[in-house]
């Protein structure tokens, strides 16, 4: 049976590429997408989809719709408080969320199914396995810069997938991110701590996003470069995600981690 979506943010890059896709696969069936009032008039889909800027109707029309939201960490967090009253599963892409934010996600999860990742690539999530093992093999001679591109419309930076990535990497060296981060050099800085991971951003155009992580020892330097030509491949994820989520359990804050 084809898996019912809520798609929440529905208007927006993720959403319309998300929707765009659950179309054309006949194992997802769009049951509503919700938007803002003033996104609305942009918004298209086949008969018995609601369009709505109001999640609790599109939850009410849909009892056992998975939820996608790819929105603003207060606007994803609302979406999973009230998926928790409802019982809905939730798929959440949102970046940018702060500590207390995924401690809440994390305890809303015990009520309901709920998914999130920062990033939803089949790419990432094997670099997030290979990273540690590659800090590991060359030993802390290396140190270990990242620098992320994305496009000019961006909110949050570093990217949730370069904090991902970098905590990752912290944890191969037995240093906790945020002790060892460091996302700004100018003036006299003095020479680089050997305990630490260097992240810098970069914004402009439409670049969907590179990552790109250096490690660099004595006479040579190694570059992993991750580069994402479309958002279809997030919302391959995010979709994957949804079917994978629909009938699980609650108890903890699943991720891609739990698909491969
Ligand atoms: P966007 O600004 O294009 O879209 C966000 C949409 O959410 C907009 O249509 C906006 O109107 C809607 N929205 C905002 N408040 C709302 C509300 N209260 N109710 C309903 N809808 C509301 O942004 P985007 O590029 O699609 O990115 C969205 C988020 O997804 C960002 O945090 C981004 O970093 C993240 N992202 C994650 C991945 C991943 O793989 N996890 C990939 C790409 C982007």
């Amino acid at each position: 049976m084809a898996t019912p979506l809520i798609i929440m943010g529905a208007g927006g890059r993720m959403g319309r590429t998300i929707a765009t896709l659950a179309e054309e696969d006949n194992t997802y069936s769009l049951a509503a997408l919700v938007d803002r009032a003033d996104h609305l008039a942009q918004l298209h889909a086949g008969n018995g989809c609601l369009i709505t800027d109001d999640l609790r109707a599109a939850l009410a029309h849909c009892a056992d719709a998975v939820i996608i939201d790819f929105t603003a960490p207060e606007v994803s967090l609302n979406t999973a408080r009230q998926a928790a009253e409802s019982g809905h599963a939730a798929v959440i892409g949102t970046t940018g969320l702060d500590e207390a934010q995924r401690a809440e996600l994390a305890g809303l999860a015990q009520k309901t199914p709920l998914f999130w990742s920062s990033n939803m690539s089949v790419g990432i999530n094997v670099l997030r396995k290979i990273l540690p093992e590659l800090t590991r093999a060359l030993g802390d001679k290396y140190d270990i810069e990242m620098v992320e591109l994305h496009h000019n419309r961006k909110k949050d930076s570093p990217s949730g997938t370069a904090l991902t990535l970098g905590e990752c990497l912290a944890e191969a060296r037995g240093w906790n991110l945020p002790d060892v981060r460091c996302s700004a050099r100018d003036g006299i800085i003095g020479e680089r701590p050997k305990a630490q991971i260097g992240i810098q951003a970069i914004r402009g155009g439409d670049v969907v996003g590179v990552h790109t992580i250096y490690f660099m020892g004595p006479g040579e330097r190694i570059e992993v470069t991750h580069q994402a030509h479309s958002r279809e491949t997030f919302a391959q994820g995010a979709l994957r995600a949804a079917a994978w989520l629909k009938g699980r359990a609650a108890g903890r804050l699943y991720g891609m981690q739990d698909i491969f």
